[in-house]
């Protein structure tokens, strides 16, 4: 993987950063319209985010201190918790976003290097150093940046994090579910990623039919 922990943790930050800008406008009725994900507002979204800083926050205090701790109690808590969340004001979750996103960036800023190779797990249940948290927490900042539809779109990613996102999810994907495609890159990293995408096409020449949705 060509990405490395400093990397990992300036996307992060550039991602709460996109994120921060994408909510930092948002009215009642544009909290409560749909974000990019299914079903979802950008309510569900922020609150989303919000719980997932904390979640991860929660395996860099585990690297921390050795003491287990998992992102999520179960799946239908991480889901209960999104819905309780989405019920809160515009105010209040542009507040939680900033706050949980604040901790989690100083916690990480704080991890001694020997706790960066501490393993921690996933919430897909995957064992991996510490050291993957910066890039988890990157994917989802920016990614949902654009998922939050405010107009943000991939090519607004730094061209390093698509880069890395495409070689992640080709890995996570298996390369022999992922057809070969060509397009600008900001496009292919769209497709690859499940999102709505233009200019995407396969080796006839015909538009890539989409891939099933990931994170
Ligand atoms: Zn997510």
């Amino acid at each position: 993987m060509s990405r490395t922990l400093a990397q990992a943790l300036a996307w992060s930050a550039e991602g709460t950063e996109l994120c921060g800008k994408a909510i930092a406008g948002l009215d009642a009725a544009g909290y409560g319209a749909p974000c990019g994900l299914d079903g979802w507002t950008r309510r569900h979204l922020v609150a989303h985010l919000a719980a997932n800083a904390e979640a991860i926050g929660r395996l860099v205090s585990w690297a921390r201190t050795g003491t287990e701790q998992r992102m999520y109690s179960s799946p239908e808590q991480r889901r209960a918790d999104i819905e309780a969340g989405a019920r809160r004001s515009g105010p209040e979750l542009s507040a939680w976003f900033e706050r949980s996103a604040r901790e989690l960036a100083a916690a990480m800023a704080a991890l001694p290097d020997r706790a960066w190779r501490a393993e921690v797990v996933t919430a897909q249940g995957r064992t991996v150093p510490a050291a993957e948290i910066p890039w988890m927490r990157s994917r989802e900042v920016m990614v949902h940046a654009v998922d939050l539809a405010t107009g943000v779109t991939f090519a607004d990613l730094p061209a390093g994090f698509r880069a890395a996102l495409r070689a992640d999810i080709v890995a996570k994907r298996g390369a022999g579910n992922v057809p070969a495609v060509s397009g600008p890159d900001a496009e292919v990293t769209a497709y690859l990623a499940g999102r709505p995408y233009s200019g995407v096409t396969t080796a006839d020449g015909t538009l890539a039919p989409s891939l099933p949705p990931w994170l």
